[in-house]
């Protein structure tokens, strides 16, 4: 990377900080970005409290407050590109799971009725107020690069940098975290749905054919698969695949149920209940994203209302 040094800010909204970290994780490829940038208003490397003219703009975290929304959109204002940055900025990231509960259930779990924190203090005078909803950044100001992944791979991480510094196309694919893993996906002979402490799964068949429920086909590959390729299936944290996002009728559930049903002896029904029982989980990343939530198959809300009150079949 060399020629003009491209100016760099970034921030963090609602998040965990790790995609910042990931940012670091680039290693000694971090000396070949900082070649060509120059690092402006970043949380953890600077103290510039205002947002200075930029060329690029790496967002992280979604936004759940007045302060989220207000740093997101000066970073637009004075960013040139913006880069929607992690699974969070995506697609509203693991907190989006709030989705299933109002605020004020929120707050009394986390505060009123949590026996680790002093019930009689509600941080809303000196913190900004908690939104209704968590909102992907999308949803209140203009993206022009998406980089989900929780983090994203520091492989993904240099090529999109890599790509916006060199002003050339990215070479990334679509494909899923099954393209990159190493597991045989072959007809197994599974009867019932196993949960991840059942057994000991053989490391060189698919989760999906031993039983176990496992998001790479359902998954963009932004990590090269670390999870089914070391013993753990596939949580979905990058987020869902195209095909999930843009077809109405495709959903996580109804994908891998039927893929599972035709790889062992369960059949589609009981696998696709199960997954609205567990929905919480296998929509963890992405129930705040607008793709997800108004798809017509979807009705995550219901489904962990009823597992709630002991209804869901
Ligand atoms: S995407 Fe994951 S690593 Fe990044 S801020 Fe969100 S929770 Fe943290
Ligand atoms: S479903 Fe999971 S275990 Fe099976 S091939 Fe895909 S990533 Fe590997
Ligand atoms: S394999 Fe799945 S859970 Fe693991 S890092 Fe990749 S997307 Fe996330």
């Amino acid at each position: 990377m060399s020629g003009e040094k491209i100016r760099l800010n970034t921030d963090w909204l609602c998040d965990c900080g790790g995609c910042h970290v990931a940012l670091v994780d680039l290693h000694e490829k971090i000396l070949n970005v900082l070649e060509s940038v120059t690092i402006q208003h970043c949380p953890v490397l600077t103290d510039i409290k205002d947002y200075p003219e930029a060329d690029i703009g790496i967002l992280t975290g979604s936004i759940r407050t007045e302060h989220d929304r207000h740093a997101a959109e000066e970073m637009r204002k004075k960013c040139k590109t913006i880069i929607a940055f992690g699974t969070c900025a995506v697609y509203g990231g693991l907190h989006g799971a709030g989705l299933a509960h109002s605020r004020e259930e929120i707050i009394d779990h986390v505060y009123r009725h949590n026996p680790t924190t002093r019930t009689d203090i509600i941080p809303d005078a000196e913190v900004t107020e908690l939104a209704k909803m968590v909102t992907p950044i999308d949803e209140v100001i203009d993206v022009d690069l998406y980089l989900p992944g929780c983090p994203p791979h520091p492989h993904f991480i240099f090529e999109s940098l890599a790509t916006l510094i060199e002003k050339r196309q990215p070479r990334v694919t679509q494909d899923p975290v099954c393209a990159r893993c190493q597991r045989a996906m072959i007809k197994g002979d599974a009867s019932a749905i196993r949960n991840t402490l059942d057994g000991v799964p053989d490391d060189a068949i698919c989760f999906l054919s031993q039983g176990y429920v496992c998001l790479g086909s359902v998954t963009l590959d932004r990590c090269l698969a670390p999870c089914p390729n070391h013993g753990v299936a596939c949580t979905g944290c990058a987020g869902p695949t195209m095909q999930i996002l843009t077809e109405p009728n495709r959903d996580i559930r109804t994908e891998v149920s039927d893929r599972m049903s035709r790889l062992t002896a369960i059949d589609a029904e009981t696998i696709k209940r199960h997954m609205e029982r567990t929905a919480k989980t296998q929509y963890a990343y992405a129930m705040a994203t607008k793709m997800i939530g108004s798809k017509p198959t979807f009705l995550i809300r219901k489904w962990i209302a009823d597992v709630e009150a002991g209804t869901h079949g």
